[in-house]
Order: structure tokens, then sequence, then C-alpha cells
């Protein structure tokens, strides 16, 4: 997992945090999670973490950068988890997927977290969980300080999906001030 950790800070690939990390597989264990779907797998990391909860639990990852789904594909198989983690590498938007999860953690693009949510929460089984991560976006969501007109735009559309949360009375969301921001839907 080192080797994992020492690649993403050396190429630069964002990956979960360490405390945002521990909550995540806490919550898999405690909540009996046994399918989960990831939008943004990156190099595997979480995808890993989360199917070494218990070898009973399936992954299906989303990721639509193919050299990071390569380096996804080598670090899977070096876990002997490839029997359990299938990786999927296209865009999430072209993605269509039958199945129905207990967990599906939205780790992708931040300005598109309404509409990845919107795009598979119908793959959610009923009383599951949505999990979102970087809701504070390395602190910028509650900052005053100035920001180029881009950054802006963002952590506008990442505050617009912490109220699209709020107001969502199909789904009761506990946010949780861990790693980068965490929040938690439960599906009613
Ligand atoms: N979950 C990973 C972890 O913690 O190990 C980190 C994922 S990283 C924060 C986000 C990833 O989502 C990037 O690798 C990016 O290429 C991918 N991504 C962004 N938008 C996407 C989309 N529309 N479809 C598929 N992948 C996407």
């Amino acid at each position: 997992m080192l080797e994992i950790e020492q690649y993403a800070k050396k190429y630069n690939i964002p990956i979960m945090q360490k405390e945002g990390i521990e909550f995540l597989k806490d919550f898999i264990k405690k909540n009996n999670i046994k399918s989960i779907l990831e939008i943004g797998t990156a190099i595997g990391y979480s995808a890993i973490n989360m199917a070494l909860v218990s070898d009973d639990i399936i992954v299906t990852s989303i990721e639509r950068d193919e050299l990071r789904y390569q380096e996804a594909v080598k670090n899977i198989n070096k876990f002997k988890l490839n029997n359990r983690i299938k990786l999927i590498n296209d865009d999430a938007f072209n993605v269509e997927l039958n199945d129905k999860f207990d967990l599906i953690f939205i780790d992708a693009a931040k300005a598109q977290s309404i509409k990845f949510f919107q795009k598979f929460e119908n793959n959610l089984n009923k009383n599951k969980y949505i999990i979102t991560d970087n809701l504070k976006f390395h602190g910028l969501v509650d900052s005053t300080e100035k920001m180029s007109r881009n950054l802006t735009q963002l952590v506008r559309k990442i505050k617009n999906y912490i109220e699209f949360l709020k107001d969502n009375k199909n789904y009761e969301t506990i946010f949780y001030d861990i790693g980068d921001g965490i929040s938690v839907s439960k599906k009613r």
C-alpha cells in the first residue's frame, strides 16, 4: 500500500487522505457493505482498500484516464484482487450499469457530483448509501480567500452539491469533518 501512496505522491495523483480511507473502511465494515460502485478509480488505492475490508466484497470502479486505469490494473493484480475489483476504463457518463450496489462512492470530477449522483442513484439498493469525498476541497469551500475564476466556480459547484444533498428528501445526509470532508447519504 505504501508503494501506491508513494507513486501517487511522486506523480501528483489525488488519492483519498488516510483519515478518509480509515473512515470509509470502518463504515463498510460496520454497515455490512458487500457491493460497491466507485466513480473515480485513479490508480486503485481506495478500491483496493475497500475490497480488503472483507473477502466477500465486490467493487466496480470507473476511471476515464487511460494511464491511471493501466496503473490501477497493475496494482489490483499485485494484490490479487482482479476477481473482486472490476475496472471500467471510460467516462462515467458513458457507462450504463444494471447492477445494484450497497454503496456508491463518488470521488471523480468535483464540479459534477450532482450529475454523478443523479446518473447512478437508480443503481443503489434501498436503505443503502452514497458517499462523497472532498466536500471541503482543501479548505477552500469555507474560505474567504480570493481565488481564481475557475476555482471560484468549482467551489460554487461543491456548495451547490452540499445544498442539493441537504434539500434531497429521498436521502438523509450526514456531513463529516473528516479528511477533506465526507458526506454519507442514506436512501430512504
Ligand atoms: N478514489 C481514488 C482514490 O482515493 O484512490 C481517487 C480518485 S481521484 C480523486 C479522481 C479520479 O476521477 C481521477 O483519476 C479522474 O481521472 C477520474 N474522473 C474524473 N471525472 C471522471 C469521469 N467523468 N469518469 C470517470 N473518471 C473520472
